[in-house]
């Protein structure tokens, strides 16, 4: 056969020719949004690569970062700057700045482009940025903020690109290389560099588009809610070039009416994002009904679905996609479809909350306590362990001696070490209990904080419900119920743990003694909740 490298060029030059109709739709918060079709971000990626390349001298694997929000704009850039062989790395908005900074001087940026939007977050950083020689504003926004900034050449991303030419001869790289980075987004720790070879991310793509995982085509429009900082959007912007599937990017627009807005007149199939956003969606829809029709596939990852949104989402007509994954990890790690055999029997909705099943490309294992393979039984729980073409081997010039040891990630015999814990049924299907860090270690049984939480979000007055460990002298560590009413509901604790017990099978000694009524779930950067935040408030088990 012919060794043909596996080039993202490659699915840019298919996308734009092949799919060259399909459009990236912008939503821009007023008027008719920004339609823009895949042959003209193909004309206008090779305008960019020309100018990064011959007005800014982007070279090699020069880094080149994105402080964007999902919008056309940032897809040029996703196919511009590793086409050309320099590496895309998206940074994480939200991060705190020290972080931002952080990043920004491990992976040694050259170049940031930015939306004008963000330049209140960004001109303020630019002074400690030590390798950045050149920004480039894209979109809305005050340019003013940047009149102050000596230590770089600022540009506007429409001049820097008029008038160049509208095809690239894209070189023919080894399929090896560096594409684009990420860094963990931080819920267990420091941030950690994440670097995707053209290779794994041609071939995780290819996985996306697979009926078994997200499986749309051209007629599909997907919202891609998920940031394009957050692990490449989950895929979809390299899955989409190589169907032709259509992207409505909401741009700066998260908050939940807008979301619902831009659903009902845009007319989405297929929408992907974390679990924090769909609750605030169903919020938004009990309150104000719109016509969310079209929507009829959800996929939910990067925190455990709670079942009863799930529910609630079925019961709208959206039918959530449950999949798990990691920043190492591309992130498509397994996917919920459940077996033909279950499809319309009771045991489907089991199989749909499950964190789903191995592709044939992802390799997994569970390790115990003392590192022997446990059983695929179903019950047997151990560290979630894998192998693959698109999983991560190591981390970007690291580990950081003081944050990470290699032991601590990757196993002697080069394994990914998820830090996540489960149990894998005899068909392949992962369950995760918690987080290795989550667990709570309770008299030398372990309580699945994720248990609890996902039975008392189940119960109708809690909007939103996150439980940590919290010292205590007996047990060691017990749990502590850290609770977010709905609006208008009063139901006190003692109420709340006779449901979990009587209703949602919560075992007695699994119930916390120790509960507190919280104002909102402190999240992550990508709208996780934030444990490490509740656990440093109450490390001490003082309650409020
Ligand atoms: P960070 O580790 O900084 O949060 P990631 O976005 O890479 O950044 O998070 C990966 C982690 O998110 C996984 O290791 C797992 O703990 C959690 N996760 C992702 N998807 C799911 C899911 N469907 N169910 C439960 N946990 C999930």
């Amino acid at each position: 056969m012919q060794d043909v490298p596996l080039l993202i060029s490659r699915i840019l030059t298919h996308g734009s020719t092949i799919h060259g109709s399909s459009q990236v739709i912008t939503w821009t918060g007023e008027g008719q949004p920004e339609r823009r079709s895949y042959a003209e971000i193909g004309a206008r990626a090779a305008q960019l690569a020309h100018a990064l390349r011959d007005d800014l001298g982007v070279a090699d694997d020069d880094r080149v970062a994105t402080l964007m929000w999902n919008n056309a704009d940032h897809v040029e850039a996703y196919f511009a700057i590793p086409s050309m062989g320099a590496v895309l790395h998206t940074l994480n908005l939200r991060l705190p700045a020290e972080q931002l900074v952080w990043i920004v001087n491990h992976a040694a940026d050259k170049v940031v482009i930015a939306n004008g939007s963000l330049l209140p977050l960004l001109a303020p950083l630019l002074p400690h940025l030590g390798t950045v020689e050149h920004v480039v504003v894209s979109g809305p926004g005050d340019r003013s903020l940047l009149a102050g900034a000596t230590s770089v050449q600022v540009h506007e991303y429409e001049d820097l690109i008029a008038g160049k030419p509208t095809t690239y001869d894209w070189p023919e790289l080894d399929e090896r290389q560096a594409a684009a980075m990420c860094y963990t987004s931080g819920t267990t720790g420091d941030p950690k560099g994440v670097v995707y070879s053209h290779r794994s991310i041609y071939l995780h793509s290819m996985q996306v588009n697979m009926a078994q995982s997200m499986g749309l085509t051209d007629q599909d429009i997907s919202l891609v809610v998920v940031p394009q900082f957050h692990v490449n959007a989950w895929g979809l912007p390299h899955a989409t070039f190589m169907t032709g599937v259509n992207m409505l990017m909401p741009d700066r627009f998260l908050q939940p009416a807008p979301l619902a807005e831009m659903i009902e007149s845009e007319r989405p199939t297929h929408a992907a994002a974390v679990p924090t956003i769909w609750q605030g969606l169903l919020g938004e829809l009990t309150a104000r009904p719109r016509d969310v029709s079209s929507l009829t596939q959800v996929t939910i990852g990067g925190a455990a679905c709670p079942p009863s949104l799930m529910k609630a989402f079925d019961e709208l007509g959206m039918r959530v996609c449950h999949a798990w994954g990691m920043t190492e990890t591309s992130p498509l790690g397994t996917i919920a479809r459940p077996p033909a055999h279950a499809v319309g029997t009771p045991q489907e909705f089991a199989y749909r909350i499950t964190q789903g099943r191995f592709p044939a490309s992802v390799e997994a294992r569970l390790t115990g306590p003392g590192g022997e393979h446990l059983p695929w039984d179903g019950e047997s729980a151990g560290e979630l362990e894998v192998r693959g073409p698109w999983i991560a081997g190591a981390y970007y010039n690291g580990p950081d001696a003081e944050s990470l040891r290699p032991e601590d990630k990757f196993s002697e015999d080069g394994w990914l070490k998820t830090g996540d814990v489960g149990t894998i049924s005899p068909d392949g299907f992962l369950t995760l209990t918690d987080r290795a860090k989550d667990v709570i270690k309770s008299g030398g049984e372990w309580i699945s904080s994720v248990d609890l939480e996902n039975a008392l979000m189940s119960h109708p007055d809690v909007a939103e419900a996150a439980v940590v460990a919290v010292p205590d002298d007996k047990w060691g560590e017990r749990p502590l119920a850290t609770v977010v009413l709905k609006a208008g509901s009063a139901v006190d604790f003692d109420t709340l743990r006779g449901f979990l017990a009587a209703e949602a099978g919560i075992a007695k000694w699994q119930l916390p003694e120790r509960w507190t009524l919280i104002e909102a779930v402190p999240k992550t950067s990508v709208g996780k909740f934030d444990k490490k935040v509740l656990r440093r408030q109450y490390a001490d088990g003082e309650l409020d």
